[in-house]
C-alpha cells in the first residue's frame, strides 16, 4: 500500500494529522445564485464539516458553549435555545431553496411557527385570513386572536375583489394566505393578492406547506414571508414535528419572530433537524414523483363511476389551473381530494375499505395517506361530507389507483 494511500484506507491514519479545522483546500459551501434546488438539496448546501471533514455535517447537540478568555463568544454560539448550529445547516437549505435573503427559522411545529407570526403583531392589527385554510390554525386563530388584540376576517383568498374588500385601510397589517388550501385545493394569486396587501400597507404571508419550494417560491411571487409545516413534504418521512419560515427581508417585524422563537423556547431540537436535512436531500425527487402521482390519480378519478369531483389544480377544468399553472412549476402538488358518489357513508366506507392506502391524517411522507375530513375539522369545516382527502406517496401510482378503484367499487353508500 502506498503511503499516499494510507488517509484514505486506514481508519486511524488521519488522527496523526490532527482534527485542525478549516484546510484551505475545503470547498466552498454551494451558492444558490449558481447551482439549482435539486444540486443544493442533495449537498444540503455542500457544507464540509471543518474540524472532521465530514460530508455529512454533525448532530450538534450540546446546549451549552464555552466563553472566550476574553469574555465574547467568537463562535457565535452560547446556548442552545435561541440557536443550534444542526438547525442552522437545515435552515440555510430551506432558505436557499425560498430564496429567501434574510434566512430561515425553524420551530418544533408548524403550528409554533405560524403562532409565532401571529404573536409579533400589535394590538389593534386587522388579519385578512382564508376561509380554506389548515383548520387547526383557523381554530387557533378563532380561539386566540382576541386574547392577542388581533382582528381576523376569513375571505374567499381565491376572490381577489373579496381580498380587497376585506381590507380595512390603517388596520390591516397582516394578510395570510395558503396555497393549495388544504383540504380544498383552493389556488391564491398569489402577485395578486401581494399587490392588494402592499398598496393597503400590509403584508402578505403564505403557508406553502402544500407546495413547497420545489414548486412555488413565494417571495418571488411578492409575499414577505413564508411558512411550512416541515412535518410535511419538506422532511417527506413522516417521522418529524417541525415548522419554518423563511422571509423576504430581515426587518423590525422579522427580528421581533426570532426574539419570539429564542424567549419562548420554539425552536426545533438538534435531533429533528439533522433528520429533517435528510429528508431535504432528496425534496426535489420526492416532490416530482409525488406530483407525477397525484396528477395520475386525479385524471383518472375524473373517469371514475363512483366519483363526482375531483379537487386538483392540475386538473384543466379546476377553476385555479390557469393561476397555478403560472406559479408552481414541475407539478401541481401531492394534495388532492376528490367527492364520492353515495355521500357520507360511501366516503368513510371506501376509506375503510383500501388496502395500499393508509387511514392516517397529514401530508407529504413517502407512503400516501386518506382522510375523510369532515370527521376531523368537525362542525365548521368547509369540507363536503363525501369528501376524502388523498397524500400521494411515491408508491407505483398504477398500485394506488388500483386500490382506491376497488375500494370505491366495493363500497356501500
Ligand atoms: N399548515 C398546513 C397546510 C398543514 O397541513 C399543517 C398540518 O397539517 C400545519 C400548517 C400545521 O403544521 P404542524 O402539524 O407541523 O404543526
Amino acid at each position: 500500500m502506498s503511503r499516499t494511500n494510507a488517509p484514505e484506507t486506514d481508519p486511524d491514519a488521519g488522527l496523526d494529522a490532527g482534527l485542525d479545522a478549516g484546510r484551505g483546500d475545503d470547498p466552498a459551501p454551494l451558492s444558490a445564485a449558481e447551482w439549482s434546488p435539486r444540486t443544493l438539496a442533495a449537498q444540503a448546501m455542500g457544507h464540509i464539516d471543518p474540524v472532521t471533514r465530514a460530508v455529512v455535517p454533525p448532530l450538534h447537540l450540546s446546549t451549552t458553549f464555552l466563553r472566550d478568555a476574553d469574555n465574547a463568544y467568537r463562535s457565535g454560539f452560547s446556548y442552545a435555545r435561541p440557536d443550534n448550529a444542526t438547525v442552522r445547516e437545515a435552515e440555510g437549505v430551506i432558505a436557499a431553496l425560498e430564496g429567501a435573503q434574510a434566512g430561515a427559522l425553524l420551530f418544533g411545529s408548524g403550528m409554533a411557527a405560524a403562532a409565532a407570526v401571529f404573536s409579533a403583531l400589535s394590538p389593534g392589527d386587522h388579519v385578512v385570513a382564508p376561509e380554506v385554510m389548515y383548520w387547526g390554525l383557523k381554530r387557533w386563530l378563532r380561539q386566540e386572536a382576541d386574547r392577542l388584540g388581533l382582528a381576523v376576517d376569513f375571505v374567499a383568498m381565491d376572490d381577489p375583489r373579496a381580498v380587497r374588500a376585506a381590507i380595512v385601510p390603517g388596520r390591516t397589517w397582516l394578510v395570510w394566505a395558503e396555497t393549495p388550501g388544504n383540504p380544498l385545493c383552493t389556488v391564491t394569486d398569489l402577485a395578486g393578492v401581494a399587490e392588494i396587501a402592499h398598496a393597503a400597507g400590509a403584508r402578505l404571508a403564505v403557508d406553502s406547506t402544500a407546495a413547497s419550494p420545489i414548486l412555488t417560491r413565494p417571495l418571488e411571487h411578492g409575499a414577505d414571508l413564508v411558512m411550512h409545516s416541515a412535518t410535511k413534504i419538506l422532511n417527506g418521512h413522516s417521522d418529524v414535528v417541525a415548522g419554518v419560515l423563511a422571509a423576504a427581508r430581515a426587518d423590525a417585524f422579522w427580528e421581533r419572530i426570532v426574539a419570539i422563537r429564542a424567549t419562548w423556547g420554539a425552536i426545533l431540537g438538534p435531533f429533528e433537524a439533522y433528520l429533517l436535512m435528510r429528508g431535504l436531500r432528496t425534496l426535489p425527487l420526492r416532490a416530482s414523483a409525488q406530483c407525477a402521482g397525484a396528477q395520475h390519480l386525479a385524471e383518472r378519478l375524473s373517469d371514475h363511476p363512483r366519483v363526482s369531483a375531483v379537487l386538483y389544480p392540475g386538473l384543466p377544468d379546476h377553476p385555479g389551473h390557469a393561476v397555478a399553472a403560472r406559479q408552481m412549476r414541475g407539478g401541481f402538488g401531492f394534495m388532492l381530494s376528490f367527492r364520492v358518489v353515495g355521500g357520507e357513508a360511501a366516503a368513510i366506507d371506501t376509506a375503510a375499505r383500501v388496502r395500499l392506502w393508509k387511514r392516517a391524517t397529514s401530508l407529504g411522507g413517502v407512503e400516501s395517506l386518506i382522510e375523510h375530513r369532515a370527521s376531523v375539522e368537525g362542525p365548521t369545516t368547509p369540507c363536503p361530507p363525501d369528501l376524502l382527502r388523498l397524500s400521494t406517496g411515491i408508491e407505483d401510482p398504477d398500485d394506488l389507483f388500483r386500490d382506491l378503484d376497488a375500494a370505491l367499487r366495493a363500497a356501500h353508500a
